[in-house]
This record gives structure tokens, sequence and C-alpha cells, in this order.
């Protein structure tokens, strides 16, 4: 059973009586461990994508299925369950909340789950350490690197134990090898923990890193890549 199941996804926005196809009959699923990128051109429908598998935005027609589940039967609350269960959010901004610390930020998601104190602090710590910063526990974001940032985001979104990081641009806003690193923690965690990553991307050096690409255009898949893995071990 795949994971993430798509079938005949269509998606309309409705702006006044302008109606925009962004999404015209998407099918593509997604096994669990996988490391997929989806590439394509600004406007060809790459963020309503993510956000419709990342249960943010519910498609206008289609089924999407997380591990056999149906999403557009779900409640908006069942909808939000699910996404806290399996999902963690990397952005190509950070999204982090300036005025707390590392390790504040981290702890965030499972102040919603309702985990305690001293849990949350554990937890938090750790997965700061495992994307290296863990003698940053009590840095604001203004004090930290982008790269340091997006490690931040890395650590939020995996706190929760996620079966998938779906990452909109995640390098978007780092230099070449800044961005190398992040996906270097991408595959690591792929890798050893077999958490599912499926991330978008423009730059198709970052989208390689994946190991099957999505070419997206006008809102259908044009193109689907599956990349020999040994060329790109690190
Ligand atoms: P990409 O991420 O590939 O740049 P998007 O999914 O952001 O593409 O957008 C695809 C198209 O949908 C674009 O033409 C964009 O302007 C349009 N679009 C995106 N979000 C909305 C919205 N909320 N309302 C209306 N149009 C939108
Ligand atoms: P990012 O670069 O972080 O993906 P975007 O500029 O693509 O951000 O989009 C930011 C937000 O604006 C998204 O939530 C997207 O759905 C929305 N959006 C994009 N294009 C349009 C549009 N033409 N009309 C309304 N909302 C849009």
């Amino acid at each position: 059973m795949s994971l993430l199941k798509l079938s005949n996804i269509r998606h309309t926005y409705k702006n006044g009586k302008i109606e925009v196809n962004v999404l015209k009959g998407i099918d593509l699923s997604i096994e669990e461990g996988e490391f997929v990128s989806i590439m394509g051109p600004s406007g060809s429908g790459k963020s309503t994508l993510l956000n419709i598998i990342g249960c943010l935005d519910k498609p206008t027609s289609g089924t999407y299925e997380i591990a056999g589940k149906r999403v557009e039967k779900l409640s908006d609350g069942q909808l939000a369950d699910l996404r806290n269960q399996f999902i963690g959010f990397v952005f190509q901004s950070f999204h982090l909340l300036h005025d707390l610390d590392a390790l504040a930020n981290v702890e965030l998601p499972l102040i919603y789950r309702g985990i305690g104190a001293r849990e949350r602090h554990r937890r938090a710590v750790a997965a700061l350490e495992s994307v290296g910063l863990g003698e940053r526990l009590h840095h604001r974001p203004s004090q930290l690197s982008g790269g340091e940032q997006q490690r931040v985001a890395i650590a939020r979104a995996i706190v929760g134990e996620p079966a998938v990081i779906l990452a909109d641009e995640p390098t978007g806003a780092l230099d070449t090898n800044t961005g190398k690193n992040i996906m270097a923690i991408f595959q690591r965690l792929n890798k050893e923990q077999g958490i599912t990553i499926v991330q978008v991307t423009h730059e198709v050096d970052i989208a390689h890193y994946g190991r099957r690409i999505f070419h997206l255009r006008d809102g259908e898949i044009e193109r689907h890549e599956v990349l020999d893995h040994k060329s790109q071990e690190v």
C-alpha cells in the first residue's frame, strides 16, 4: 500500500467569477521511505500540490489517501489529527517564531499535542542535536544563520516523529553550500529514520537528491524520472 496516493486530483481557485484550473488530474503515489522531488516552472502548481499532499488544502476533485485513509472523507478536526500524526512541514522562509529561541520553536508542535514539559524538553533537545544544533538551543532566529534557521525548522518538523516531511523550496533562501548541507540532513533522515521526504524545488541539483522526480507543467505531470541512486551517494 502506498503511503500517499493521489488519483485524478484537480484543483481550481475561484477569485470572484474567474476560475483558474491549477491542477488538472494529478496521479501519483509515493511509498513509505521514498525521497521524491517535484519540479516545475513558477506557477505550474507545485505549492498547490504540496498543500494538498499536506492536507492544508482539499482538492476540488479526485481522491487522496494517506496510509489507506481517504482524506476527503475526513472532518476538519480529523484532518488536523492526521496532519499532526503523519506530516512535518519545512518552508522556504523557515516560518520560525522570532520571539522564541530555537528550543521553544521546536517544542511548539509538542505543546499543541499536550505533551508535558519534561518530555517536550527532552525531545526538542534530541531533535536539535540530530541536526547539529545542540550548542544553539537558546539562540533566537535572528542570532542564527539562514542554514541554522532551516535546521531549527527541520528539528521542529521531526520532533513529532512524522512519517513524512513535506518541504516547499527548502533551499530557496540559502546559498549553494548551505543548501547541500540541508539535503545531506534530509538524506540522513530518509536513510536512517526511514522518513519519507517530498520536496518541491526548481533547482535541478537539489531535485536530484531525490530518487524520483515528478516534473509538473501547467498543472499536469508531464514527466516522471527515476534516478540512479548510486551516482549521488555521499
Ligand atoms: P508554483 O508553486 O508552481 O509556483 P502555485 O501552486 O503557487 O505554483 O500556483 C499555481 C497557480 O495558481 C498560479 O497561477 C498562482 O497564481 C495560482 N494560485 C495559487 N494560489 C492561489 C490562490 N489562493 N488563489 C488564486 N490563484 C492562486
Ligand atoms: P512561496 O514562495 O513561499 O511558495 P508564494 O508566493 O508562492 O509563496 O505563495 C504565497 C501564498 O500565496 C501561498 O499560500 C499561495 O497559495 C498564495 N498565492 C499564490 N498565488 C496567488 C494568487 N494568484 N492569488 C492568491 N493567492 C496566491
